[in-house]
This record gives structure tokens, sequence and C-alpha cells, in this order.
């Protein structure tokens, strides 16, 4: 199989390129590099400049404001994006609500909700995992009761990435107790500043506030904001998780986070010589960028297909599962190689100005963070036990 790409392939990689040598604010990039935290602000702000450009959701239909790229080019812009340290746009709205919109949505609710999105005038939470409901998603207890013509909500939430920052939330409700329990689950979306809603923060290992528990007590939503028919959520749920794993592969970042291991291997030294000169750290790097490579050829081959028209299956559980592994490989390798400079957690240096930082060991402060933080990659999108299930299912079917 030919997975080089085409000269009008590579021109489209130096339009990327361009693109972001001339609009990635320098400061944000060197913060992503360093794995330093972003403020709202920050996010917002890189958004604007994608949305000005067209940028902010490819993927997206024309018709609501895509940019009519293949998959080809979509692969190669994250790819770029991710190498220059360009943050992620948060994916909730953009990447996890808007496919299900486009898909089940009425037009009135495509128009509204996907205009906002592009502007940037909401910021969406995903509210599926409760405390009784992650792996086993469903036996969600929330329940939504009609009156009138709204729905009022009560239950919990929890695990609820950048509540903090949401006002809105798309969420799973209980909307019919019946006896399978994937029947009578709806799919509502939320305005996070009703009254009768509580977030409070949960404090991760890296010390950071990134997730929330969501406490709802007689929380009034409108009907109109059910998305597609009441007690069919659990289609719509599922849909919405084969979008939330095919890009979790990860290529580009751990593609980025490699290339600054091997800068901190460098730097390091052991006895006297270059970290990246003794044969065991060597061959563990060596070892991870193996890995990545064939990850990289994997996704582009799921890639070529998809750009055939086939639909990804228990592939996406296989990028998800060797692609969490490698960055989470990598990340150690950054940690280990810091040895005991990797500190735990300085907010004051997590929380600074990533252009102002001479790069050395101690101003490496994302290392320590950003490799307590990854752990989630194997747990959150599925985690990679039920991924595993999957393939086993659909591919050894056992
Ligand atoms: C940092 C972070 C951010 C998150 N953000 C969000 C969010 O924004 N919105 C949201 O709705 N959810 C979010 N989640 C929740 C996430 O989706 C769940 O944590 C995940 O689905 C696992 O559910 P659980 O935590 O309840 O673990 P459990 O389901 O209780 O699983 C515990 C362990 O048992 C294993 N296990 C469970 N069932 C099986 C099985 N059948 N076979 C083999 N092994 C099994 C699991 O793999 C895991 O190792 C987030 C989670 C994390 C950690």
């Amino acid at each position: 199989m030919d997975l080089s790409f085409t000269p009008e392939e590579e021109g489209f990689r130096a339009q990327v390129c361009a693109f972001l040598h001339s609009e990635l604010p320098r400061g944000i990039a060197a913060k992503v590099k360093a794995g330093q935290r972003l403020g709202k602000a920050e996010i917002e702000r890189w958004q604007a400049i994608l949305s000005r450009r067209g940028w902010l959701a490819p993927h997206w239909p024309v018709a609501y404001g895509g940019a009519g790229w293949s998959v080809v080019q979509r692969f190669i812009f994250e790819e770029e994006t991710s190498l220059a340290h360009a943050p992620s746009p948060i994916p909730f709205g953009l990447n996890m609500l808007a496919p299900v919109l486009i898909k089940y949505g009425r037009e009135d609710q495509k128009q509204h909700w996907l205009g906002r999105m592009l502007r940037g005038e909401d910021w969406w939470c995903q509210g599926y995992s409760e405390p009784g409901a992650g792996s086993d998603l469903a036996n969600i207890k929330t329940t939504a009761v009609r009156d009138g013509d709204h729905y009022v909500i009560n239950g919990q939430k929890t695990w609820t990435t950048l509540g903090q920052h949401a006002n809105m939330m798309f969420c799973l409700v209980r909307t019919e107790r019946s006896a399978k329990r994937q029947q009578g689950i709806s799919f509502v979306l939320v305005d996070l500043q009703a009254p009768g809603v509580e977030v409070r923060p949960i404090i991760t290992l890296d010390g950071d506030h990134e997730v929330n528990e969501v406490f709802f007590t007689d929380v009034r939503t409108p009907t109109t904001h059910l998305v597609g028919e009441e007690n069919q959520g659990w289609t719509y749920a599922k849909y919405l998780l084969t979008y939330e794993r095919t890009s979790m592969a990860g290529v580009g970042a751990s593609t980025a986070s490699l290339a600054w291991l091997k800068e901190i291997a460098q730097r390091e030294t052991k006895r006297g010589r270059p970290l990246a000169e003794d044969p065991l750290f060597a061959a563990r790097i060596a070892c991870a960028e193996i890995a990545l490579s064939n990850l990289r050829t994997t996704t582009l081959r799921v890639v070529a297909a998809a750009e055939r028209g086939e639909v990804p299956g228990p592939e996406s559980s296989m990028l998800k599962i060797r692609g969490t592994e490698i960055r989470q490989e990598i990340s150690a390798l950054a940690r280990r190689a810091l040895g005991p400079h990797a500190r735990p957690f300085l907010p004051e240096l997590l929380d600074g100005d990533g252009a102002q930082q001479p790069i050395d060991r101690l101003h490496a402060p994302g290392v320590t963070p950003t490799y307590l933080n990854l752990r989630k990659l194997t747990i959150f999108g599925g985690s990679n036990e039920i991924q595993r299930n999957i393939i086993t299912k659909t591919t050894l079917r056992l």
C-alpha cells in the first residue's frame, strides 16, 4: 500500500505550516510544549484564530462551516498543529456534540448551536458518566421528567472535564424506566447557569482542577433541547463515542512529545555524558519511536480506508489502545530523564508565561504533572480494557 502523500497534499501541509508560523501565538505554543496550563482565555483566543481562518471545525459539512477537507488533509492538519505545539480545540462541542446534531438534530438546532460553536459563544461539557455509570454507561440514574414544555432533571454527573468553564452540557438522562436499560435514555442539552445546577471541583493527582462533579436539583430544561427522539439517546450516545475514540491515536501529540523528550535527554547527563547516549535509555527512546512510527503507518492505513468510504470499526479501538500507551510511555521517559529534578507540582511555574521560561531542567515544570495527568488516557473515552473487549468480540469473535 502506498502511504506517501501527493504533491497536492504536501502543498496543503506547507499552507498549514505557514499559517501556524504566522498565527499561532508564541507564548501559547511555549506553554503547550512545556506542559504548562492554559487558561480559558488563551484557549478561546486560539479557537477564535482558527475560526477566522475557517479551520475550527474542518471536519463538519461545508454547509455548516466545515472546510471540505479530505481525511488525509485532516490527518496532516492534526499532525502539523501538534508538532507546532498548538493547543487542541476543546472537543466536547466541536468534535462530539456537533456530529450528533448534524446526524440527528433538527435543522433549527443545527443552525443555532453549530453557529454559536464557531463563534465561540458556548463552552460545552460532556455529561455521560455518573458515580455508578462509567464503563457500564447504561446504568445512568439521572432522571428527566416532563413538566409541560420542560424536563425537570435530578441526579449527578461526574468526571465532567472543564465543567467549571462550561455554560452548556450535553447530557444523558433517564426519561423512562424500562426492562432494557439501554432503552429509556434521552440526550438533552442543559444550561449550566440554570437554577439547581451545582458544579464542584475534583482535584486530580497532578494537583490540577480539570474535572468536576455536577449536581442537578429540579433543573428545568426546555423540551426543545431534546436531541433526536425521546428514549432513543443510547443510539446517539454510542455514535458520539466512535467520534471520541477515532481522534485518540494522538500521533501528532506523541511525535511532539518525543521531540521534547529527546531535547531533555540531550540536556540531562549521566556520569558526565548526555543521557541520550546512555545505551539503556537510548534503547527505550528507540522502542517508543519505533512503536510510534508503526502507529503512524497504521493510522494512515485507517485514514486511507476512510478516504475510500470505509467506516472504521474495531480499528478505532486498536488506535486508541496503542496511541494512549505510547503517549504514556513517552511521558514516563521524560519524567525519568529528569530524575530527582522531576518535581511533582509547582503551581507558580505551571501557571507562568511559557515564553519567558528558559528551557532547563527546573523549567520543564510540566513534565511530572503531564506524566500524572496522562494516566487518564487509558481510562476515558472507554477504558483500554473495554477497547480490548470490543476487539475480542468484533475481530476474534469470542
Ligand atoms: C480525567 C478524566 C476525565 C473524564 N472526563 C469525562 C467527561 O468529561 N465526561 C464524562 O461523561 N465522563 C468523563 N470521564 C469518565 C470516563 O469516561 C470513565 O472514567 C470511564 O468510562 C471509566 O469508568 P469508571 O471510571 O466508572 O470506571 P469503571 O467502569 O468502574 O472501571 C474500573 C476498572 O474496571 C475495568 N472494567 C470495567 N468493566 C470492565 C469489563 N467489562 N471488562 C474488563 N474490565 C472492565 C475498567 O477498565 C477500569 O480499569 C473522565 C474520566 C477521567 C479519568
